[in-house]
């Protein structure tokens, strides 16, 4: 990969950074009671993690995302648990590099990295909780996801500290970026949301879909039927810049 990618990798981050710290929006259980999500359906997201997350976590994780999942008939499926020997670099745009330079394949429908816990983030976690406590502001990023295919997430999964735990919990995280995953963005209530997820079951029933693959709906309209597309839009990506 050459220089201005790496330099595009680091601009989209950057711009996820400022939208990360929010939220996507309260439940309206009222309103989502009355929409039809359709049949039942598989998203298989596939985890790759850094040896301090073990099993026992990770099933943690899975069953908090799947009861939030099950409100609208989707099953995560976890078909993949990859352990990372050596962390791609300490800031979250070299992961994503790592992230990028990965194809999704079968039976991967999402990838999303757990990153844990070092020495350096004992740190980083040390000097944004005194940033919180003077400031107010959090400035510690705790999941992300990329905005153009929405297929790749990078989560926090190790907290110990009870501040962080009063904030956010990794659990909290992974249902936060998974609504990112499934293409919502953020939003005060979860109405709009609730909508894309419909739209978005509803066009898994369409002609050449990719027999298996939870698709993709971007936030432009575009709908990424198959693995193969979600490779192509992030290889265009790279190419244009
Ligand atoms: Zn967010």
């Amino acid at each position: 990969m050459n220089i201005k990618s790496i330099f595009f990798v680091k601009i989209s981050i950057l711009l996820l950074l400022f939208s990360s710290c929010s939220t996507v929006g309260f439940h309206r259980p009222s309103i989502r009671n009355q929409i039809d999500f359709g049949e039942s359906a598989a998203m298989k997201v596939c985890f790759f993690h850094e040896k301090d997350i073990s099993k026992k976590d990770i099933h943690k994780l899975v069953s908090a995302w799947n009861r939030e999942l099950n409100l609208y008939n989707i099953t995560l499926v976890n078909p993949v648990n990859a352990p990372v020997y050596e962390r791609p670099g300490f800031y979250n745009n070299r992961i994503f590099l790592y992230l990028f330079n990965m194809k999704l394949t079968d039976p991967c429908d999402r990838v999303v990295y757990l990153r844990g816990r070092k020495f350096k983030d004992l740190f980083t976690e040390f000097i944004s909780i005194l940033f919180l406590l003077f400031t107010g502001l959090k400035f510690e990023i705790h999941g992300m996801v990329e905005t153009a295919t929405h297929s790749r997430g990078i989560i926090k999964a190790k907290y110990v500290n009870l501040i962080q735990l009063f904030v956010t919990s990794p659990k909290k995280t992974l249902i936060h970026e998974g609504y990112h995953l499934l293409g919502c963005g953020h939003s005060l209530t979860k109405t709009k949301c609730y909508d894309h997820i419909r739209k978005l079951k509803q066009k898994m029933k369409q002609t050449g879909h990719e027999e298996g693959f939870f698709p993709i709906l971007t936030n432009d309209g575009r709908y990424l039927d198959s693995r193969e597309s979600v490779n192509k839009t992030i290889l265009n990506l790279f190419n244009e810049r």
